[in-house]
């Protein structure tokens, strides 16, 4: 920075920090879209999480909406990107021709919602709460790896044949990520990735990818 007038390298520094800001906002884009779809290959079900500003009419993008929630037990609004306005948002499920709109729930009240539930097959709790199931698949990746966060070893299979799908995500998103999907361990994924000689993801692997 030597040489520079200070407001030169202070706009050179917002500069840079903008820009990390939105490659970072990028990233975390690309890497929920990518597990949305890696849920859907592993689940059979599609998720779009939505939320349209009753204020102003923004429709907020899956990022913002999680984002925007306060990790609140008690509270179930996110926050309007635009206008700074709290609603709930919903999240679409498409299933094989089906359509079903429901609430989205934050990740910390999906967990606290699971309390109880733990004896019931994934189908019963996808049929008696249905919203907090998807809300887990979305945030946790599925009930075993939630209830995991609750410290419950959850005993029932919900993900089958998870070898055969997971090929093409490996080394563009964590291990740690994808394991949590598939429901299986970082190692188990880590080294079917190396098997296969894939590199592990980096953020410039995900820069990469956006660019192209
Ligand atoms: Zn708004």
């Amino acid at each position: 920075m030597i040489g520079l007038g200070l407001s030169q390298s202070l706009r050179q520094t917002k500069k840079l920090a903008t820009s990390l800001t939105l490659q970072q906002s990028a990233i975390q884009s690309q890497q929920l879209s990518l597990r949305l779809e890696l849920v859907e290959q592993l689940g059979g079900e599609r998720y779009q999480p939505k939320a349209h500003c009753p204020a102003c009419g923004r429709e907020l993008t899956p990022t913002e909406i999680i984002r925007g929630f306060s990790h609140d037990i008690n509270d179930f609004d996110t926050t309007c990107s635009g206008c700074g306005h709290r609603f709930q948002p919903t999240i679409i499920c498409f299933g094989h021709g089906t359509e079903v709109e429901l609430p989205f729930f934050c990740d910390c009240q999906t967990l606290h919602k699971m309390e109880g539930l733990q004896h019931l097959s994934p189908q019963e709790i996808s049929k008696k709460e249905p919203a907090v199931y998807r809300s887990a698949i979305v945030h946790h990746g599925g009930l075993k790896s939630a209830f995991a966060k609750n410290n419950i070893d959850y005993p029932f299979q919900e993900i089958h044949d998870w070898k055969s799908k997971v090929t093409p995500f490996l080394g563009r998103m964590q291990d740690t990520v994808i394991a949590e999907c598939c429901q299986v361990s970082t190692s188990t994924i880590r080294a079917l990735r190396k098997k296969l000689k894939i590199s592990r993801f980096t953020l410039k692997v995900a820069l990469a990818e956006i660019k192209a």
